[in-house]
């Protein structure tokens, strides 16, 4: 049984990265859940993440990472599938307040963490305008851009800062609707049928 709930969907603040655990959701779907990818057969979950950060390893670290904790967490899902094979495809970049990215249908906040649009096999948005679920957006997962701030605060702790937010925005390319720097095993097999 999947509800179908209607997500409240944030970009990440900076400093609430660890608060605003709400209700645990998902991206509902149709058909499928991701691109080619039959609910329920517990088949691995084969993902394309891709770090286009650039040659500056400031979210080197974050990223691998965040793909590090999701694929112990969650043995489904293969980080290592070749594009041709994938079901979703994640590529990751950064940003800074004073060039913010053009997508249609969203617009960055200065000082916000980052953002993860994700867009479905149709390439409609499924989790921001002009595209809100389920009018458009199938829920059929096909790929993500996540998006970095590089105003990220300098300081203490700043690689874990970085990893919970790659952590947050890597669960929304996953779907999962929930504002959490956490990996939810649950949420994700509930989504996917494991
Ligand atoms: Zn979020």
């Amino acid at each position: 049984m999947r509800a179908v709930r209607v997500p409240a969907f944030m970009a990440a603040l900076l400093l609430s990265a660890s608060a605003a655990v709400g209700c645990v959701a998902t991206i509902p779907f149709r058909e499928m859940p991701a691109h080619d990818y039959v609910a329920d057969t517990g088949e691995p979950l084969r993902i394309v993440l891709t770090d286009e950060t650039g040659p500056d390893p400031a979210w080197h670290g974050a990223v691998a990472g965040a793909r590090d904790a999701f694929a112990a967490a969650v043995p489904k899902l293969r980080f290592d599938a070749a594009p041709a094979d994938a079901h979703i495809v994640i590529v990751v970049r950064r940003y800074t307040d004073a060039a913010p990215p053009a997508i249609d249908g969203y617009r960055f906040q200065p000082g916000v963490g980052g953002f993860a649009a994700v867009y479905d096999a149709s390439d409609k948005a499924c989790n921001f305008p002009p595209s809100p679920l389920p009018l458009n957006c199938s829920g059929e997962i096909a790929r993500a851009v996540i998006y970095l701030n590089d105003a990220i605060p300098p300081g203490p702790e700043i690689e874990e800062r970085r990893l919970r937010l790659m952590l947050h925005e890597l669960g929304h390319a996953l779907g999962l609707t929930r504002h959490a720097p956490t990996v939810d095993a649950q949420a994700l097999a509930d989504r996917y049928g494991w």
